[in-house]
C-alpha cells in the first residue's frame, strides 16, 4: 500500500508524543501556560499552498500547542467535572479512529454495532437501570438529554393525541419541565433545541441538602396539572453532588402523569459502589436517564449515554427509515436511537473502559475519587483563612476563603476566594474552578480521575496553603 510508511511515520510520531505528554503530566504545571496570543501566533499560519508530510504535520502540531494543553488527563485536575482517560479506553479510541467506521448502521460498522449492543446491556447493569430500557450512545450528556427529552416529548404529546414527529410543536399543548433550581445548563439548551423553550423550565427551591422536597414538587404538580409535564431529577448536581429522593419523588410524579428524567451526568456511577449506591435508591423507576462516559468512567471525550424506559417513544423520536437506508432487523441499528447519523464508533472506548475496570474496578474508581475529594476539602478547610462550604458527600466539594481584613464583608470574601483560586492556578500544582453557590463564591473540588493519588491530594492542599501564606 502506497500510504503504508506514511501511516507508520505519522502514527509512530503521534504515539511517541502521546506517551511523552502523559509521562510529563505529573511534573508539569497542571494549567496551560501559553497565552492566547502565543497560541494564535503559532497556530494561525497562512494555509499552506501545497501538501506537507504527515509526520511533519504531527510534530508541528505538538510544537505549536506546547503550553496550551491543560493537564486534565492527569491526577491533579479538579476543575469543572472532568474525567481522565483509562489506558484501554484511550487505546481503543485510537483503534476506533484507525478503523474509521461509520457507526450509524450495522452495514457500515458490523463489529462496532455489536459492541454498542453489548455496551448498552453492561451500562444498564452497572448503573442499576432496567434491562428493558433502550439507549443511545451520544457525544455527551447534553445530547443524551436531547435524546431522552425528545422521547418524553413524544410520549407526553402522544398521550394527548398529538403526533409531534409529524406535526411539530405549532399548536401542540405546551410542555413544562419541573426541576430543582440546581439544573445544569445543558437542560436549558435541550429545551431550546426541542422547541419547548427555556421558559418551560421551572426551577423549584431545594432543601439544605440540595434536594427537592416532596411537598414542593407536589404543589408544583398540582398547579396546572393538565399540562404535559417532565420532572427532572438530579443524580449528583454539579456543585455538591446532590441526589433527589427518587423513591419518594418518582412515584409522586407518576401519580400526576409526569415523565421523570434523571440527570446523572456523573452521579449515576455511584451505583457501582456498595457504599454509595443507597443515594440512588428508586432511580430505576424513572422514565429516562442521561449520563456521561467521559466524566467518571474515564473514557476520552465524546462519550455520553441516554437510556429510555419506553423504547417505542425513544424510537419514534429518533429513528429514520427510508427506502435507501440499509436496515437490518436482526441487530440494533444505532441511528434508530441516536440523534446523529454518521458518527464515530464512540461506544468502543467505553466498552474497553468497562473491560479494563470490571465491576470491582468501577467501584474502586468511584470510591477512590470520593475519598480524594473529601481529603482535599478537609485538608483545605483546616488551613487558616479557609472554610468548608460543602463537605463532599461523593466526589464534589466546596470551600471558600475568608478575607482576614477587619470589617471584610461577603463581597470581600467572594473577591478573595476568586483571588486565591487564581493564585492556585498560577502555582501550577492543582487545577480548581470557582462557582457561585447559594450566593457565595466557592472553589469547587471535583475528583473524577482514576490517577488521582494521595500524593496529588497532598500537593493540592500544599499549594493552597502556600497561596494563603503568601
Ligand atoms: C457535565 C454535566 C452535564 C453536561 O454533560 P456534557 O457531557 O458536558 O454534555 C449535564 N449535567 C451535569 C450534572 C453535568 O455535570
Amino acid at each position: 500500500m502506497a500510504g503504508e510508511s506514511e501511516y507508520k511515520r505519522a502514527l509512530e510520531r503521534a504515539a511517541h508524543h502521546c506517551l511523552e505528554h502523559l509521562a510529563a503530566l505529573d511534573a508539569a504545571p497542571v494549567a496551560a501556560t501559553a497565552s492566547l496570543e502565543t497560541l494564535r501566533d503559532r497556530l494561525a499560519k497562512p494555509l499552506n499552498a501545497g501538501p506537507m508530510a504527515a509526520d511533519t504535520v504531527i510534530d508541528e502540531l505538538v510544537r505549536d500547542t506546547a503550553g496550551g494543553i491543560n493537564g486534565s488527563a492527569g491526577g491533579r485536575f479538579f476543575g469543572w467535572v472532568i474525567g481522565g482517560s483509562l489506558p484501554a479506553a484511550l487505546a481503543a479510541d485510537w483503534l476506533t479512529s484507525a478503523w474509521d467506521q461509520n457507526a450509524a448502521a450495522y452495514a457500515c460498522a458490523p463489529a462496532e454495532t455489536v459492541i454498542e449492543e453489548v455496551l448498552g446491556g453492561w451500562l444498564k447493569d452497572v448503573l442499576g437501570l432496567p434491562q428493558g430500557a433502550s439507549f443511545a450512545v451520544t457525544s455527551g450528556c447534553q445530547m443524551a438529554h436531547v435524546t431522552a427529552l425528545a422521547s418524553a416529548r413524544n410520549a407526553l404529546l402522544a398521550k394527548r393525541g398529538w403526533d409531534v414527529e409529524r406535526d411539530g410543536l405549532f399548536g401542540a399543548p405546551r410542555i413544562r419541565v419541573l426541576s430543582s433550581d440546581q439544573y445544569h445548563g445543558s437542560i436549558t439548551r435541550a429545551t431550546r433545541m426541542l422547541g419547548m423553550g427555556t421558559g418551560a423550565v421551572l426551577g423549584l427551591p431545594t432543601n439544605a441538602n440540595g434536594q427537592i422536597e416532596a411537598a414542593t414538587l407536589e404543589q408544583a404538580l398540582r398547579e396546572q396539572s393538565d399540562l404535559p409535564t417532565i420532572v427532572l431529577l438530579q443524580a449528583g448536581d454539579l456543585n455538591i453532588g446532590a441526589y433527589d429522593r427518587f423513591a419518594d419523588l418518582i412515584p409522586l410524579a407518576h401519580r400526576y402523569g409526569a415523565w421523570v428524567h434523571v440527570d446523572g451526568a456523573f452521579g449515576l456511577w455511584v451505583n457501582a459502589s456498595a457504599r454509595y449506591k443507597h443515594l440512588l435508591a428508586g432511580v430505576e423507576q424513572a422514565d429516562s436517564w442521561a449520563t456521561d462516559g467521559h466524566k467518571w468512567l474515564n473514557v476520552p471525550y465524546d462519550s455520553g449515554f441516554a437510556f429510555v424506559a419506553h423504547p417505542q417513544s425513544h424510537r419514534s423520536a429518533m429513528a429514520y427509515e427510508a427506502s435507501y437506508v440499509t436496515h437490518n432487523d436482526l441487530v440494533r441499528e444505532p441511528k434508530d436511537w441516536n440523534p446523529d447519523w454518521s458518527r464515530r464508533g464512540r461506544g468502543v472506548a467505553a466498552y474497553a473502559a468497562l473491560r479494563q475496570l470490571g465491576r470491582s474496578g468501577v467501584e474502586a474508581l468511584v470510591e477512590r475519587c470520593c475519598a480524594a475529594a473529601r481529603a482535599i476539602a478537609v485538608g483545605i478547610a483546616a488551613l487558616p483563612g479557609a472554610e468548608m462550604v460543602w463537605e463532599p458527600q461523593i466526589n464534589q466539594g466546596l470551600v471558600r476563603f475568608i478575607d482576614q481584613h477587619a470589617g471584610a464583608n461577603e463581597a470581600d470574601h467572594d473577591k478573595w476566594t476568586d483571588a486565591v483560586a487564581a493564585a492556585v492556578l498560577a502555582d501550577g500544582e492543582a487545577y480548581f474552578t470557582n462557582t457561585t453557590w447559594r450566593g457565595k463564591r466557592c472553589m469547587r473540588i471535583s475528583v473524577c480521575n482514576w490517577q488521582t493519588s494521595e500524593q496529588d491530594v497532598a500537593r493540592a492542599i500544599a499549594s493552597v496553603a502556600r497561596v494563603l501564606q503568601a
